[in-house]
């Protein structure tokens, strides 16, 4: 066989096991999800994420490469219950791909496995401001959540690429039980503080507080999405006072002047506390955030109480 005769049977047989076993192309709109999909994925899925981890992801400014990224996906996995209703919707719209379109056979929304809490019991609309008017969209924060979003993640990917089923099934079981032996490690860290009382600038922590016992007291927002106010800010101090509260969790995107003047009032401390993968540099899969978080916590938190 000459050499040009190879190299033409080496591309040939490259391009054959490419079809055979094209990776599925998943784009998520965040690097929570992306971190979930590659858990399950592995080497069978491309994954990329369109939000980074340390934007808010109510506002994202959407490039016109988000709009290349999705034309090309076989499968658009998103937080839903309207997280990204400020900046999605158009772009999925642009891309012109019918299989991520609402409702097509490529577009997961992940809230549908998910535990939602807040769920609003009178008429909510974005006209008053909130932008939580479907539940709490922050939900990625339970490791329950997590790890049902990695379930129906590896159902979809099932679906579309049956022939590594067992694949994506060994390796959601691999990510379970480790998730399940972090839980354990988790919760002991922050068992000495169980009902340590926090005040929150976004409501972004409910479904965290809910799995390891913290409780929060308010927030720095009058409302989700709404920046703070004088008034507001003021009735919360008084509030942090009169209950002794002395931490304010912030997400890193948060400008740090209104949680600075109520720490130096009210003697509280102010902690920046990421709300997702990609959110500082520690936190690079969705194991490694909780790590980073509850360490955080838990050092703070013995610090404050000497326990
Ligand atoms: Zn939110």
């Amino acid at each position: 066989m000459t050499y040009r005769v190879f190299i033409a049977a080496l591309i040939a047989a490259f391009s054959l096991s490419v079809e055979a076993h094209a990776a599925v192309k998943v784009v998520t709109t965040t690097q929570d999800l992306a971190a979930l999909t590659t858990e399950v994925g592995g080497d069978k899925v491309t994954v990329e994420a369109l939000a980074r981890g340390y934007q808010d992801p109510h506002f994202v400014e959407a490039k016109p490469s988000f709009v290349l990224k999705l034309h090309g996906a076989d499968l658009l996995v998103l937080v839903g219950r309207e997280l990204e209703m400020a900046w999605l919707p158009p772009l999925i719209t642009q891309s012109r791909n019918a299989k991520i379109q609402p409702g097509g056979p490529g577009y997961l929304d992940a809230s549908l496995s998910a535990k939602i809490l807040d769920i609003p019991t009178g008429q909510i609309t974005r006209a008053m401001g909130d932008v939580h008017p479907q539940g709490n969209p922050h939900y990625w924060l339970d490791p329950g959540n997590g790890r049902r979003i990695a379930q129906a993640i590896q159902k979809k990917l099932s679906e579309m690429s049956p022939a590594d089923a067992a694949y994506f099934q060994q390796r959601y079981a691999d990510f379970d039980r480790r998730l399940t032996a972090a839980e354990e490690r988790w919760r002991a860290a922050l068992a000495p503080y169980k009902g340590a009382k926090v005040v929150t600038y976004h409501r972004s922590w409910p479904n965290f507080a809910d799995a390891f016992g913290l409780d929060v007291v308010g927030y720095v927002e009058p409302k989700p999405g709404i920046p703070p106010s004088p008034s507001h800010t003021l009735t919360l101090m008084q509030e942090m006072k009169r209950q002794g509260i002395k931490l304010v969790l912030v997400e890193p995107y948060f400008d740090l002047k209104t949680p600075n003047a109520i720490a130096r009032d009210t003697g509280a401390t102010v902690l920046v506390l990421p709300p997702s993968v990609g959110g500082v540099k520690e936190a690079s899969d969705y194991i490694k955030l909780f790590d980073y978080d509850i360490n955080l916590l838990a050092s703070t938190l013995k610090t404050q109480t000497g326990r």
